[in-house]
């Protein structure tokens, strides 16, 4: 069953065959979160240029409607928290004048999976679901950021009611951090 529906998705040129979840994979969802992720890769340069990226996270209402649309700024804000996911989540907090997004039933799409950091910031947020791109090995590989230790974070989210998908539109995201590399733009990690 599951290679039929791989087919057709890949006809909408959707790649299903590496995604992962922590419930029974709805390739609605899917479709949706490559479509958002993919346009946010897409987005990348005009961050990039600005001196932030190379991650881009956005936050939908349960109507499919943006709430908020931001990129990583460790660099250009001097600050070593301002990951996307986190700048999302602040920014979505402020414009809706609440600490507490769960009422709103929102979900965040990310061209990465959420660091450590992120998912601890995700896990108080009340963020309901959570899409995300390039898993944190390729991420890791790539770029040389340390994205932390997360055991059994799918699990852990499934407990809290938080639902995930990951390894959406991995290929242009990979790209996409290649050329951030290559271009020889800052990798913030720590000195150690
Ligand atoms: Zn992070």
């Amino acid at each position: 069953m599951k290679k039929i529906l791989n087919f057709f998705m890949h006809i909408f040129n959707v790649d299903c065959s590496k995604v992962i979840s922590n419930e029974k994979i709805d390739y609605e969802k899917v479709k949706t979160a490559s479509n958002i992720i993919t346009e946010l890769q897409n987005d990348m340069k005009s961050y990039t240029d600005k001196g932030s990226g190379p991650f881009v996270a956005a936050i939908y209402n349960d109507k499919n409607e943006l709430v908020v649309k931001v990129a990583n700024s460790v660099v250009n804000e001097h600050c070593s928290n301002n990951h996307a996911e986190m700048n999302a989540i602040k920014a979505a907090e402020s414009k809706l004048g609440t600490f507490d997004l769960a009422p709103y039933n929102l979900k965040l799409y990310v061209t990465a999976e959420p660091c450590m950091m992120c998912i601890g910031g995700i896990m108080w947020s009340g963020i309901k679901e959570v899409y995300y791109g390039v898993p944190s090995k390729s991420v890791e590989k790539i770029t040389g950021f340390d994205e932390g230790f997360k055991p059994n974070w799918f699990e852990e989210f499934k407990k809290r009611g938080i639902t995930v998908y990951g390894n959406i539109a991995t290929d242009i995201g990979e790209e996409e951090l290649r050329k951030y590399v290559n271009e020889g733009k800052n990798i913030y990690t720590p000195s150690r």
